[in-house]
């Protein structure tokens, strides 16, 4: 018998094309197959540096995003009142005539007229430049409520951050700490990266109240009470110290350990950094008793003491400040116990496993490499402790500092950028704060003086009138909110409808669900956007709105331009924003169309979809109102889309939004020429770019001389001189003396001691805001009456040298204040004692922390109305633990009622095991809208499934500030406190409250989305 020919791998498809994915953050290299012009299969692209052929499931469910039922069609005019969902369908023409007509006033009269706020944009060195040309200050991506801390707490301290920006080391780490990590940014790296720490035996130890995600397959989990991962790092980097379990060359090599502290209470100086007259910041050079620039080398520089310059002024290296903070008795781990849930006994384990980890694990590198200094090593010396760190800890009101401190503690262990530790990513490091500064002021072109969004260094950078009041809607870059580098969407809609500090006229917002799961405070959002005043105008006269999907957002829009789906569009990552880079080499991608939008209705009987990306529509827009670098000298536009952009834009001679394949041919990395077959060479190259950084460079970035120099001739630093990593702040200092009364410009009276309070230029622990304003007895004792210079008196004992590795071997015992020494000034954190058993109305009438977790099969809620994905989970539950149940005697699957200081919602318990018991939680964003995203009116996402959005407030329970960090205005959703009580129903039928009003979209699609089927009938190839 003649043996059956199986095709034992038949090709997916006709045709295939790689693009990059768009399902979540991760921008992962992707295979689109295609059979009869229509997805057949998504594959992960091996070739990728990214994922590596690696796909998750949301990527392979990318098919249903692109053919999803709710994709938009057309641009509409809204025609009923706003918030109803009812418009006209009208033509590309009549919309961007509409807008310009809008927009143009508004450039003539005041640029800052228009609020443009972006939601979870891949093109912010677009969208950011675009605002720049059109002159308005009011600009931001959503950066401050999702992870602004995580990213500043990195740039002023490492000039690097966690995000995507950074990377465990995971060839060599033997040790790894993730903290608050949900599954979203670097999604498929970090899943690849735990395999091959788990193939190595590593130990992985997830800190997070719920165990989740990554957390499901860690060694050991920690489960922490939200916002006290700053007081568990504290009393970890107390413990190190106190067994002198540091690594002090490193911190005087690399970090501004041995750096002088002028210590002059009261005055213009106190607490900056004593200098030279070149400006050199000063140490205390054992070897010749003298001051001596700190940078230098062969010398021998004092960490603990306190010292007379020859001018008088008394001073004191960071470090001493560093032991005198963090051996006070506030950390040690029997008092910060029963405020993190975590037995002191771990938390000592946990420092002598980290200690043994970075110190004992004698990892070595046979690499040859040379220091920024030009001292040559024979080998690079690992530190294998890696962290990663992600929302968990950043959402909160002392996110910034929790941030600093976890920095912090890896800088003890000497373990940044080091073999088997926490590694950058081109083009970071980046000077220490990133020298862009926002832009404030206008040409004579009505062209900002730089990008809306930067890094302020000093009060002269915030932007503020004489009066020291807000100049931005959001408030960003305000004395209450002076670090905001990521900008505060949350804050942009109140702001808006209440004219604080002006009256805007036009709202344009792009991939931001404001109105719903990207909203605190979504019931009075909903009202702010469609309040009138008493002439019955919109109080935020105009809303243009830019999506690819019937989200909630759009119902509130006056118009609505459609967006592609992510598999019909250009997109650029690039290096000049979030580019795809990995630790070993530098990197960027694009995205290219798989589909001619036009071809891609929704369903036979419909219309062609007449969409387009938004980035084509905004240069088009920015010709059509003549913003400079958009036309030409005659008028006509300067770009015929987004891909021409890409290609041509030059930000400066020779740096483009792409770094591969520049110069006439193409010949050219990181800068040349705009080449016109760059997209084509990306295309080819499976659509990115890389570039290796040399072997004996990619270690110690921040003062390696080959990377420097690198990294210098791709343009991403100016000069190859060393980054100091900010181990002490003199950013942070120089606000604090501006609200102790130095300095020419200072905050109004009114945030004074908040300046003074949060700006520490050494990180420290408070209570989360709105747990603190709800207790009656947690009012902070500013530790802004902390001295940053302490008072102890150290003893001039040994100090580690500033030379070649190996050179200061002998241990390094600081002299450590003995508990009647320690600094007066020094205190108890008052908010700690509030937790002493003895807070009162926070624990009585809000006792638990409500947080969400990021579904690891979900992304925002693009994913939640996904066809496939929907099949995992069509609702959510709000999780408590079994003891937690019990003790407010709530069953599996009741009912309750969940109430925060600002509202009450009632939706299903269901009891979970993995989970910290005083903390209640539920999946991100899974919650619908009756009428929203087309999905039938009886879909389970609306009736049952809800937002913990609708409990949290935009504002502090009491005080007039935003829900935010002092420090940066990150968004505190994670500082959500509530009670919950058993609800009067076990109505099966029940709906989760609050409900809104449906919205009157087209009828919603009750169609089942079946795909797929016409497939089977072909025969495999
Ligand atoms: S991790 Fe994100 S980008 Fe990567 S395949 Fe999954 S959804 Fe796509």
């Amino acid at each position: 018998m003649r043996e059956k020919q199986l095709n034992l791998s038949p090709s997916p498809g006709d045709e295939v094309k790689t693009t990059t994915c768009y399902m979540c953050a991760c921008r992962c290299g992707i295979k689109v197959w295609l059979t009869d012009g229509k997805i057949r299969y998504i594959q992960g692209n091996p070739a990728h540096p990214v994922n590596q052929g690696v796909l998750c499931a949301k990527g392979a469910a990318g098919i249903m995003q692109h053919y999803s039922p709710a994709r938009l069609n057309k641009p509409m005019l809204r025609i009923g009142e706003r918030g109803s969902g009812e418009f006209r369908e009208i033509e590309w023409g009549e919309a961007l005539q509409l807008a310009t007509d809008w927009l143009k006033p508004i450039r003539e009269r005041n640029p800052d007229e228009l609020a443009f706020f972006t939601g979870r944009d891949q093109s912010q060195a677009l969208t950011g430049w675009w605002a720049q040309q059109f002159g308005t200050i009011n600009y931001a991506a959503h950066g401050g409520f999702c992870s602004v801390n995580m990213a500043a707490g990195g740039l002023y301290t490492l000039g690097g951050s966690f995000w995507e920006f950074g990377e465990p080391d995971w060839e060599h780490a033997r040790y790894f700490m993730l903290w608050g990590v949900a599954e979203d940014h670097d999604s498929n790296p970090i899943k690849l990266g735990l395999g091959k720490l788990k193939e190595r035996g590593a130990k992985i130890v997830a800190v997070n109240p719920v165990r989740t995600g990554y957390g499901a397959i860690a060694d050991e989990w920690i489960g922490i009470r939200p916002g006290t991962d700053g007081l568990f790092a504290f009393a970890l980097i107390h413990e190190l110290l106190k067994a002198d379990r540091i690594d002090l060359d490193y911190l005087v090599r690399y970090a501004n350990a041995h750096w002088l502290v002028i210590r002059n209470p009261g005055g213009a100086d106190d607490g900056l950094f004593a200098r030279d007259a070149d400006g050199n910041p000063l140490c205390w050079d054992r070897n010749s008793s003298a001051e001596a620039n700190a940078g230098s080398i062969d010398i021998s520089p004092a960490v603990v003491g306190e010292f007379t310059l020859v001018d008088g002024r008394v001073v004191v290296p960071v470090f001493q400040l560093i032991a005198d903070r963090y051996l006070d008795p506030q950390y040690a781990p029997e008092k910060v116990t029963e405020r993190c849930g975590v037995p002191a006994g771990t938390i000592r384990r946990i420092s002598r496993e980290l200690a043994e980890a970075a110190f004992e694990s004698n990892l070595t590198l046979p690499i040859a490499w040379t220091d920024a200094w030009g001292r040559e090593h024979s080998e690079m010396v690992g530190r294998p402790v890696a962290m990663h760190a992600m929302r968990g800890i950043s959402a909160h009101s002392n996110g910034f500092h929790t941030c600093r401190a976890l920095h912090l503690l890896q800088l003890l262990l000497g373990a940044v950028d080091t073999p088997g530790s926490f590694r950058y990513q081109p083009p970071y490091p980046r000077p220490i704060p990133p020298v862009n500064r926002p832009g404030k002021t206008r040409n004579e072109h009505g062209v900002l003086n730089a990008p809306p969004l930067g890094f302020v260094h000093t009060p002269e950078d915030l932007l503020v009138d004489a009066n020291g009041q807000p100049r931005r809607i959001d408030h960003a870059y305000s004395w209450a909110y002076p670090l905001a580098a990521h900008g505060m969407l949350h804050t942009v809609i109140r702001n808006a409808h209440a004219g604080d500090p002006y009256k805007i006229d036009t709202l344009l917002m792009f991939m931001a669900n404001m109105s719903w799961n990207s909203a605190m405070n979504t019931g009075e959002t909903m009202q702010w956007l469609t309040d009138k005043d008493a002439e019955g105008h919109y109080r935020i006269p105009r809303i243009i709105y830019s999506d690819a999907y019937a989200s909630e957002m759009v119902a509130y829009a006056d118009l609505v331009l459609p967006d592609t789906t992510y598999l019909e569009r250009h997109d650029c990552m690039s290096l000049l924003d979030r580019p795809i880079s990995d630790a070993d080499g530098a990197a960027d991608a694009i995205r290219h169309p798989v589909f001619d939008p036009a071809t891609q209705a929704t369903n036979p009987a419909e219309h062609p979809r007449d969409v387009r990306g938004f980035q084509s529509v905004l240069l088009d827009l920015g010709a059509r109102l003549g913003l400079p670098g958009m036309v030409h000298a005659d008028g006509s536009p300067a770009y015929r889309d987004y891909a021409d952009y890409i290609v041509r834009h030059e930000r400066a001679p020779g740096v483009g939004l792409l770094a591969g394949w520049r110069g006439e041919n193409g010949t050219q990395h990181g800068k040349g020429a705009p080449n016109p077959n760059q997209l084509d060479t990306y295309i080819a190259n499976n659509g990115f770019w890389r570039e290796e950084i040399p072997e004996h460079a990619r270690y110690f970035k921040m003062a390696n001389r080959g990377y420097l120099e690198w990294a210098q001739r791709f343009g991403f630093i100016g000069g190859t001189e060393p980054i100091v990593l900010q181990l002490y702040s003199e950013t942070l200092q120089t606000f604090r003396l501006a609200a102790q009364g130095h300095g020419a410009l200072r905050p109004p009276q009114e945030h004074r001691e908040r300046v003074a309070t949060y700006f520490d230029p050494l990180p420290f622990w408070y209570e989360p805001f709105e747990g603190a304003e709800l207790s009656a007895s947690a009012k902070p004792e500013s530790p802004a009456r902390h001295s940053h210079g302490g008072g102890t008196s150290a003893k001039r004992a040994e100090r580690p040298q500033h030379g070649p590795e190996g050179a200061s071997e002998a241990s390094h015992p600081w002299t450590l204040p003995s508990a009647d020494e320690a600094d007066s000034n020094v205190r108890m954190d008052p908010s700690l004692r509030s937790h002493d058993g003895k807070n009162d109305s926070v624990t009585e009438h809000f006792p638990l922390s409500a947080i969400t977790q990021r579904p690891m099969f979900m992304y925002h809620a693009w994913g939640s109305q996904n066809a496939w994905l929907r099949q995992i989970a069509t609702r959510n539950w709000l999780y408590l633990h079994p003891s937690t149940g019990a003790k407010y005697g709530i069953a599996n699957e009741d009912w309750v009622d969940v109430t925060s200081h600002h509202a009450t919602i009632t939706v299903q318990a269901r009891f979970a095991n993995n989970m910290q018991p005083d903390t209640v939680w539920s999946w991100n964003a899974i919650g619908k809208r009756k009428g929203a995203w087309k999905l039938a009116k009886d879909a389970p996402e609306t009736e049952k499934g809800f937002l913990l959005n609708h409990l949290i407030s935009d504002k502090l329970p009491k005080s007039d500030y935003a829900n935010a960090d002092p420090v940066t205005g990150q968004a505190a959703w994670f500082d959500l406190r509530v009670s919950i009580r058993k609800a009067d129903t076990r109505d099966a039928d029940r709906e989760s409250a609050p409900q809104f009003a449906p919205l009157q979209f087209d009828a919603a699609d009750n169609r089942p989305l079946r795909y797929g089927a016409g497939f089977r009938r072909r025969t495999p190839r």
